[in-house]
Order: structure tokens, then sequence, then C-alpha cells
């Protein structure tokens, strides 16, 4: 019987599963709400019969799942296969969610960080094809990292690192969700951009543009004040990964999440503040690139996992 691995990615929003072979290609797949408000639980339990149903389906084609892989948000403990806790699942307080799953469906299971499963899943199949050191940044509502070092998901010693999206800025600068003042994710994200816009139009804000893409329209048509937000945001992420590129020397940096549609606005910007503040070698080395699978990369990485798990049971 051929042997496959099942995908997940446990979103705040969705919840997204699929059945991938062991060269990557996404067999079938199958997304639906995660209802996170349910509890706990019945999440677990909406995961489960999600998973079992595309066993089931595995099994019709002649197919045996030998792992499944789940990226979750939050703090994982990964070695035990732990959601510590998690902004998206307030309830969620120490689940022992591969315990959970591998009593229900009897096979092994492995639990990666989200955003460390999109690094994981843009390696395998997207844009870091190929690359052993690369850094993915997810620029969406809020801003994401996944580090990824000679192969390997950098975990840190609490299974925290790679949040790139709180590093420092501006030392007084925008507070932050974290606790912390002047996180690159409040100037490099949708909603940074968008507070960068109103804060540029000040009294003048009545009736502009309120989501990102709308500003990246306005650029796009040479709105002035919304081109120089672009450039600012650019800027701002470029120090950040000037910083980033200086101290892990990667082949490549992706950048994924919803503000990679805005792209021709900032990257010139940041390229030039990466030449401008890094390391002239590491700087011309590094790629930095789009990210190629979009809504897919955490589960295509969480099946990745998956699949590293059968090979080595
Ligand atoms: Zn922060």
């Amino acid at each position: 019987m051929g042997r496959v691995v099942i995908g997940v990615d446990l979103g705040g929003t969705n919840l997204r599963t699929a059945i991938l072979s062991p060269e990557g290609e996404l067999l079938e797949r199958h997304k639906e709400a995660t209802h996170a408000a349910d509890g706990w639980a019945r999440v677990v339990e909406r995961l489960t019969e999600n998973i079992k149903r595309l066993r089931d389906a595995a099994m019709g084609r002649g197919l045996e799942v030998a792992a499944v892989g789940v990226g979750a948000p939050g703090v994982i403990r990964g070695d035990k296969g732990i959601v510590v806790k998690s902004p998206n699942f307030p309830d969620w307080n120490n689940v022992p969610l591969k315990d959970q799953l591998e009593e229900a469906l009897g096979v092994p299971v492995v639990i990666e960080n989200d955003a460390n499963a999109a690094a994981l899943g843009e390696q395998w199949r997207g844009a870091g094809k190929g690359i052993s050191s690369m850094i993915l940044l997810t620029l969406g509502t809020g801003v994401g990292g996944g580090i990824i070092l000679d192969n390997k998901i950098w975990h840190g010693a609490d299974g925290m690192a790679g949040e790139i999206g709180h590093m420092t800025l501006v030392p007084d600068g925008r507070p932050c969700t974290c606790g912390n003042v002047g996180c690159l994710e409040m100037y490099a994200s949708a909603r940074g951009i968008v507070q960068s816009y109103h804060e540029a139009l000040g009294n003048r804000a009545s009736g502009s543009p309120i989501t990102s893409e709308q500003i990246y329209d306005a650029a796009r048509s040479g709105d002035k004040t919304a081109v120089h937000v672009m450039e600012e945001m650019g800027r701002m992420l470029g120090i950040g990964i000037a910083s980033l590129i200086n101290i892990f020397n990667p082949e490549r940096i992706v950048i994924g999440g919803g503000v990679k549609e805005g792209w021709p606005l900032f990257i010139e910007a940041t390229r030039k503040e990466i030449m401008k503040r890094a390391f002239e070698v590491p700087a011309k080395r590094t790629d930095i690139v789009p990210s190629q699978l979009g809504d897919d990369a955490g589960m295509v990485g969480a099946a990745a996992k998956a699949l590293e798990q059968a090979r080595t049971a």
C-alpha cells in the first residue's frame, strides 16, 4: 500500500486539511471554518473528524496515512506536542494536542507552530526549494516569522524563536499587542500600513481608504501619501531584514502574507535599506522573494513535518 501524509493548518478562522504524497503532491484537500469560539474540545473533535474523513478517502485510493502534521498558532512545545497558549484560541491552555489526536487516530502526530510550518512548506514545495537556510516573513494582519537554519526550524529554548514581528524598531514607537512598543509588526503589517496612512493624513483622514488593499490601489494610481506610506513601510521592513541578514546570513528571505500584494510598492525601499545597513557580502547574496504557496504553506509544511516523522519512526 502506498504511503501518504496528512497536513493540517489549524487557523483561528479556517481549518485546512490535505493528503499529500511523499513527493509533496496535493492529492485531496478540505477547508472549513474553525469556529474557535466553540472551545478547544469541540475544535479538536472537529479536527479529528476531518482527518478521519481524509484518511478514509486515502484508503479508498489504496493509500495508507503514515503520519499527521498539524500547524497551530501560538506557543507550541513541539517535543511534547502541546499547545501551551494561543492568541487565536483563548481557552487553550497546555492542550495535549498530539496525545489527543494520536489516541483518536492511531497514527503518529507531530505539532508545529503555524509560522514555522509555513516556512517549512515554502522550503519544501514553494519559494525556498533547495535552500537550506532561509527565513519566512508573513506580513498579514500581524507579522509572523519562521527561521530555518541548515534545514532545521530554529525553535529556541522555549519553542518561541522566530517572532520576527516583535523585533523592536522604534524605541518609543506604537504600542504592540505583545506588550512592547515599536515592534516591526506595528509598521510592516496590514494594520501598520493602515495606521501609517491615517497618521499621514492627520485630520484630513475622514473618508480616506480604510483597508491596506485600498492603500495599495491609491499608491498605484499615484496618491502621494499612499506612495510615501508604502515606501516607509518598505524601509522599516528593510531595517528589520538587515538585522536578520547580519545575524543569520540566510541564503533567501521569503515574504508572504496579504501585504505581498503591495510588493512593487515597497520592495525597492526594502532592498535599498538592506544595502545601506547590512554587511555587503551577505546582503548581496540574500535573495528576497515573494512566497509561492499562499494560504497552503502552513498545511504543506505540516505535511513535511509528518513525512519526517514517518521516516524516523
Ligand atoms: Zn510586539
